[in-house]
């Protein structure tokens, strides 16, 4: 029952062992909130709601601690405040309440934790205060910087030495930094801006730190798992690796880092310059604002589900009309076979490996294509495993009604049809048997749909079917 989870630090899948299996710790960096969240943010959110999930289903629900930061200070939120004429706490308050609204909507727990970096400035100063006595960083015009070159592996997330990174480096060296590549953890804030009182002066935390800090605060030194997008191994990560690992005496800062693949937009890079970028809420009912109308959260979170997570996903009206033709059919299977809404039972093995492989969930949801398969022709136990693998997946399902009664159940059956067609030929074959006389196939073909649940009737106008109930 082992989960193989790919490592960014190693570029392998490794076998998964938390530190400590009573609380698996994840740290995944979270919104910086000025504005709506587009749709590229919706998939660190759900991807690692499906890990969540799964570290709860296979450690207990009470022994796994997700953090998810709340970036509200930096220089866009600043410049937003400003421009909209509000003050930066009425904006950071209104985006974080949008973005619970849209991962909510679209299917995501709440983190076990969800600290904000304003209310963590102490912690930082700290750290920052533990990098500069031990030589990793120092302070210069009202800055604090880190040393990068106080660190020998500095690059070995990113794969990338010093060398290379200043060769390539377009940052712009100030007059007041050791090295080209060193880091700010502090810096003054204008008068007028959000700043706090530190031993450099009032100013306010570089991005890198907030995170390096709050993960301290609530994690440990050392967690297991720290997530975000892939864009974020560098610098930032990089970075929080750095400063994690000088500020606690080289203790490695995550065991395992994953990150999600980059969204795209009809097979362009979403930019607001080529007018396809789109927000979370664009997609939510009453908008239609992609592709012309409204799409369930579900939907949504269905089509950034068919696509591996650390595969780049090419967000298109046809995946999502394709998310929602899947979930028609799915659900239509709970209109033939009434399974128990509260059952704990576990899914399907099947379901489970393919997610324990480093969260297939392509497969896992090709195996949910098998179930649903099955429980069209009534097989109970695959329905109620493709009810219980959708829950984990955190699929909505409560929207899903019982057969009622035997019409409701033939009404289903009709809307589903026959659908690959196999009934028809196992019909037309039995037929065939009987004409030429051989009743011991024709009555072999019979049996066999009845073991599916399907049962023939034989009429005037020739032979119907129906699932047994
Ligand atoms: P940001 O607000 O840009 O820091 O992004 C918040 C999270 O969304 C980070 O984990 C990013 O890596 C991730 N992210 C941003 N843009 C995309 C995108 N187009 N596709 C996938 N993930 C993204
Ligand atoms: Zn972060």
């Amino acid at each position: 029952m082992s989960l193989r989870l790919y490592n960014t630090l190693s570029r392998t899948k490794e076998d998964f062992a938390p530190l400590d299996p009573k609380n698996v710790r994840m740290y995944v960096c979270g919104p910086t909130v000025y504005d709506y969240a587009h749709i590229g943010n919706a998939r660190p959110a759900i991807v690692f709601d499906v890990l969540f999930r799964l570290l709860r289903h296979l450690y207990g629900a009470g022994h796994v601690t997700y953090v998810r930061n709340i970036t509200d200070v930096d220089d866009k939120i600043n410049a937003r405040a400003a421009e909209r004429g509000i003050s930066i706490r009425e904006l950071t308050e209104e985006t974080w309440r949008i973005y619970n609204d849209d991962v909510s909507a679209l299917g995501c727990l709440p983190p076990s934790v969800t600290p904000r970096a304003t209310e963590h400035i102490p912690e930082m100063i700290a750290m920052i205060e533990t990098l500069i006595a031990g030589g990793h960083a120092y302070a210069a015009e009202g800055h604090v910087l880190f040393d990068v070159s106080s660190k020998a592996d500095y690059g070995k997330l990113a794969r990338r030495s010093l060398d290379d990174m200043i060769a390539g480096a377009r940052v712009d060296v100030a007059p007041y930094k050791k090295g080209a590549m060193d880091f700010v953890l502090w810096k003054p804030s204008e008068t007028g801006t959000p700043g706090w009182d530190s031993p450099w002066g009032r100013g306010r935390p570089g991005w890198h730190i907030e995170c390096s800090a709050m993960a301290g605060k609530y994690l440990g030194e050392t967690f297991d798992i720290h997530g975000g997008g892939i864009d974020l191994v560098f610098p930032h990560h990089e970075n929080e690796v750095a400063q994690s690992e000088c500020a606690h005496h080289g203790h490695p800062l995550a065991r395992v880092w994953m990150h999600n693949g980059f969204l795209n937009v009809e097979g362009e890079k979403m930019s607001k310059s080529l007018g396809n970028f789109v927000t979370i809420r664009e997609h939510l009912p009453a908008n239609d604002a992609f592709g012309g109308r409204s799409w369930d959260g579900v939907t949504l979170r269905l089509a950034m589900l068919r696509s591996h997570y650390r595969q780049p996903i090419d967000w298109t009206v046809s995946g999502l009309v394709q998310a929602e033709t899947i979930l028609k059919r799915w659900k239509g299977v709970f209109r033939i076979v009434a399974v128990p809404r509260d059952s704990n039972e576990s899914p399907p093995d099947a379901f489970l490996s393919a997610l324990r492989d480093d969260l297939n969930i392509p497969r896992a949801v090709a195996e949910m294509h098998a179930l649903a398969d099955k429980g069209r022709h009534g097989d109970f136990d695959a329905a109620k495993g493709l009810y219980q693998a959708g829950k984990l997946l955190g699929i909505n399902w409560d929207d899903v009604l019982s057969p009622q009664s035997a019409s409701e159940v033939a009404q289903a059956v009709a809307a589903l049809g026959d659908e690959d067609g196999s009934i028809a030929a196992a019909i037309a074959a039995r037929k065939e048997a009987r004409k030429a006389k051989n009743f011991a196939e024709a009555d072999r073909i019979r049996d066999e749909l009845l073991a599916q649940g399907i049962i023939l009737k034989d009429g005037p106008d020739g032979t119907t079917w129906e699932i047994k109930r």
